[in-house]
């Protein structure tokens, strides 16, 4: 499932061949959008300039020069590729938005946990994002604050408080884990029961393994590929998600993993032990 760094790595390879392009036509597929009326809405985009994208947690968006904006979310097994109008379709294909460059914006989606949604005002995209708490690539010191009193007020496992895209944006199953190993937290510690200053090595924790999942194009897990089609490499590099029984990479104990809120959390017993 494609979080903050794959949207974000998605995001950086398509939008130098979509700034600037005048969009010619829209097709969407009746399996996304049986009413023909919420399919002909997307028409309204014909004949405008597409002006930059953006990203704020998992959810990407494309501006327009009118004010129509595309709004973007991967789910699970959603992609998005500019390809050429004549490239094969792949099965699956919902949206298709022609380019005057004779490219074509592709959002294809398997299993339609994703949504791509047209809306016509920048209030109502304000509106999505202010529904998301600070994203790790943008926060600044005074947000991350907020963001540790928000966790110390919660009585919920710390690891779930992470997933909470209202608390920070952009952290799913995968950094969730990686973050409280790196800050040595175990994952069913409870938000009032860490200090500030643990907390704020979370946030930094959190910070440190998303960047490095963009600098090496995101984690190939289940079915992400960048906008070019291919698998990011950061795989390999992760400390404990889905390594279940490996060695940890620092104290040579067997990585456990356990079900939260019916997610499951990777850690390591040994390196996560209670500490405060
Ligand atoms: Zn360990």
């Amino acid at each position: 499932m494609p979080e903050g760094p794959e949207v974000e790595t998605i995001r950086l390879d398509i939008e130098p061949l979509l700034v600037e392009q005048k969009i010619k036509s829209t097709w969407i597929s009746p399996v996304l959008y049986p009413a023909t009326q919420k399919r002909n809405q997307f028409k309204t985009l014909e004949g405008k300039t597409i002006s930059a994208l953006g990203r704020h947690g998992k959810l990407l968006w494309i501006n327009t020069s009118e004010e129509h904006y595309l709004l973007v979310r991967l789910g699970m097994t959603g992609r998005l590729h500019v390809q050429h109008r004549d490239d094969s379709l792949e099965k699956h294909t919902h949206v298709r938005i022609q380019l005057n460059s004779g490219n074509e914006l592709r959002y294809i989606d398997s299993r339609r946990f994703g949504s791509v949604t047209l809306v016509q005002t920048e209030a109502e995209k304000l509106f999505e994002i202010q529904k998301m708490g600070p994203d790790p690539f943008s926060w600044d010191i005074k947000q991350k604050k907020e963001i540790i009193k928000r966790i110390q007020k919660s009585e919920r496992s710390i690891k779930t408080i992470l997933l909470d895209q209202s608390v920070l944006a952009g952290v799913g199953n995968i950094y969730a884990s990686e973050a409280l190993f790196v800050a040595k937290i175990a994952p069913e510690k409870k938000g009032t029961e860490l200090s500030a200053q643990k907390l704020l090595s979370l946030l930094d924790a959190v910070q440190d393994v998303m960047k490095l999942a963009l600098h090496h194009r995101g984690t190939s897990f289940m079915s992400y590929v960048d906008g070019w089609g291919k698998k990011g490499d950061n795989l390999s590099r992760l400390w404990v998600f889905a390594r279940t029984e490996q060695p940890c990479k620092i104290c040579g104990t067997a990585i456990e993993q356990k079900v939260q809120a019916n997610r499951s959390t990777f850690y390591c017993p040994k390196c996560q032990k209670d500490r405060r």
